[in-house]
């Protein structure tokens, strides 16, 4: 019903019976449609930091800016939280955001910190074509920050490896 009324209302040159036998149809695509409108909106409580390279220079130390605001990554062993087992959450070290939980971090034996998922909505993940490989790139979904990448190689559950670089986190045990 609802989506008959739509249809007549965007299509007010055509017949209302045109519109009832496409309603079938439009009611499909209008289900959908809202499914994917709910889960966009759940993002959309995320309200987004947008700052310039000069602010984030200002707040970040020099390896953080590198790693969050190019791209960079750290070397394998030498951040903070590869070897960390501490119970908490870890968050970006631009925004403050809660991304990983450190109940799903795992053993990689990578040098960086791993975990088989992230907070629900709260990264983003884009490909990446760069220094000619395919890898799938993970940002931080509040300030766009990178984090690091993620791998079909993981454990059960999900078969993922969150790889990320200490130096975008920002490690807070759990009280
Ligand atoms: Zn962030």
């Amino acid at each position: 019903m609802v989506a008959l009324v739509v249809a007549a209302w965007t299509n007010p040159g055509r017949g209302v019976a045109r519109a009832a036998e496409q309603g079938g149809a439009r009611a499909t695509v209008s289900a959908v449609q809202k499914g994917a409108a709910a889960k966009n909106a759940a993002n959309d409580k995320i309200v987004k930091i947008v700052k310039t390279d000069q602010e984030w220079k200002k707040e970040l130390t020099p390896e953080q800016y590198r790693v969050l605001r190019t791209a960079g990554t750290e070397m394998a062993f030498t951040g903070r939280y590869w070897n960390n087992h501490a119970d908490g959450i870890y968050r970006c070290a631009a925004c403050g955001l809660e991304l990983f939980d450190s109940k799903t971090k795992f053993e990689s034996r990578t040098g960086w910190p791993s975990f088989w998922t992230a907070i629900k909505g709260h990264v983003e993940e884009h490909s990446d074509n760069t220094l000619g490989m395919m890898r799938v790139e993970v940002v931080c979904a509040r300030c766009g920050g990178h984090l690091g990448h993620v791998f079909d190689d993981g454990p059960r559950p999900t078969g993922l490896r969150y790889c990320m670089n200490s130096a975008a986190l920002d490690f807070q045990a759990r009280k």
